[in-house]
């Protein structure tokens, strides 16, 4: 490695780390001292917050954004016979729920530099059969949501976004989430979390009904009753339920974070300007492209494809190099057809998806969380650079 200045980092960068502060802190300590800690008021607060925030008329908490997928399928009657549109780059808990109900996944290729599932693809995989169409913000980065919604109004499907990425994310001046059914995951590596958690947003008076129920044992429960957590100890289910409420303990994160999601967005930016800049200059390491229409990013990952050919190494090794400088990466994602169950079960998609399989192979997340560093992420592009002449050096000097 003569010639390089290996300025390891003294400590790991991990590719995601939440804001925790110490007032958050001692936000739960006061949640947990109150005596109710499970479904309350912070839960109230969060979704009256998240109804606020994105315009929509009901905001729904529930234990993550997996179970609200669940809850909103079921509730919008999925089952076998029924297909689900949407892009299998996304997290495979999408397409696994579709499949524990019995409904039949009908995925769509992406864009190959935004990894964004276009109109005309949704409009070319929806048939008679097509219950609801799924599309996903990948990465922070809105679908061009107009001319999906125009293909769905003409096929009459209803649109249900899979938002976990794109809380604060705006798509031509309006913020996801106030128009169609959107589901945001507050998991600890999304742009604010809860924990654990996860928030539906819906003008779907129906909907939100049976979402609430279905989330809690399928009791009803009526507005007055949801204000005074109170629940009538003689409410009676009205359809089979499970138990998907969100705790008061997890809430409160959220509600802490939520003010500070703009904030946070704005670092991520710099943190990704930082990247973009520097990462031009770097052969075979190639950014995501950011979609045409108007928007705002809300820059949840910063992802790469490392392209051997042009870098000299793949992904793994690029992987191992980037870990053993103390930086850590993930992948997101594993493209969902490409997990083992899917390969040995629904095996007709293996080839189907070009663009979708030459990003599954490629794409790595580099780290990018607000608490950064603008030096971290200097250090990141170093630890990139060093990593890749580390595979020059190598081959240049013949295998050792
Ligand atoms: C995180 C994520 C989900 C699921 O959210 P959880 O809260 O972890 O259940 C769904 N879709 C995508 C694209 C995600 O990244």
């Amino acid at each position: 490695m003569s010639g390089y200045s290996v300025r390891m980092r003294a400590t790991f960068l991990p590719f995601c780390r939440p804001s925790i502060t110490e007032e958050d802190i001692a936000a739960l300590a006061d949640v947990l001292r109150s005596g109710w800690i499970t479904t309350g008021p912070k839960v109230n607060e969060l979704e009256e917050m998240v109804a606020r925030r994105t315009g929509a008329r009901h905001a729904i908490a529930a234990t993550s954004g997996t179970a609200l997928m669940h809850l909103a399928l079921q509730a919008m009657g999925i089952g076998p016979g029924d297909e689900v549109v949407g892009p299998s780059m996304t997290w495979v808990s999408t397409p696994n729920m579709v499949e524990l109900l019995g409904g039949t996944n009908v995925f769509v290729d992406v864009d190959r530099d935004t990894l964004l599932a276009s109109a005309e693809a949704i409009d070319a995989a929806i048939t008679p059969r097509t219950k609801v169409v799924i599309p996903v913000h990948y990465a922070g980065a809105p679908v061009d949501l107009d001319a999906v919604r125009a293909v769905c109004a003409r096929r009459g499907v209803p649109i249900l976004e899979d938002a976990a990425h794109a809380i604060g994310t705006q798509y031509r001046g309006r913020e996801i989430g106030g128009q169609d059914t959107a589901i945001f995951s507050l998991h600890p590596i999304k742009n604010i979390t809860s924990g654990e958690g996860g928030v539906l947003t819906t003008n779907d008076d129906a909907l939100a009904q049976k979402v609430r129920r279905l989330r809690f044992h399928g009791l009803e429960v009526d507005a007055h009753q949801r204000k005074q957590q109170g629940r009538s100890p003689l409410a009676e289910v009205q359809e089979p339920g499970y138990k998907q409420n969100m705790p008061d303990m997890n809430a409160i994160l959220a509600v802490r974070q939520l003010p500070r999601l703009d904030a946070y967005i704005a670092r991520r930016d710099e943190i990704c300007s930082i990247y973009r800049e520097r990462l031009a200059e770097v052969d075979g390491i190639l950014p995501l492209g950011d979609p045409a229409w108007p928007h705002v990013h809300a820059r949840h990952l910063f992802v790469v494809r490392v392209d051997e050919r042009a870098c000299g190494m793949d992904r793994a090794a690029f992987m191992e190099g980037l870990k053993a400088r103390n930086v850590g990466t993930g992948v997101h994602f594993l493209a969902s057809h490409m997990h083992r169950w899917y390969r040995e079960h629904r095996p007709h998609w293996q080839g189907r998806l070009p663009n979708t399989e030459w990003n599954s192979a490629r794409i790595c997340t580099i780290p990018c969380f607000p608490d950064m560093t603008d030096e971290d992420a200097h250090g990141v592009v170093e630890a990139i650079k060093e990593t890749l002449a580390g595979a020059r050096t190598a081959v240049a000097g013949g295998a050792r």
